[in-house]
């Protein structure tokens, strides 16, 4: 399945599902999506 980050800033997990969908932590320092994670 996707893939999970967790943002050492605001403590958010996030999950990248297989539909490559764009998801920010709340506080924005990490995306995701379908193949990538970014750290900003
Ligand atoms: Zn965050």
């Amino acid at each position: 399945m996707g893939q999970k980050v967790k943002c050492l800033n605001c403590g958010q997990t996030i999950e990248g599902d297989l539909k490559g969908t764009f998801i920010q932590c709340k506080c924005g320092k990490i995306a995701i999506d379908q193949t990538s994670q970014y750290v900003r």
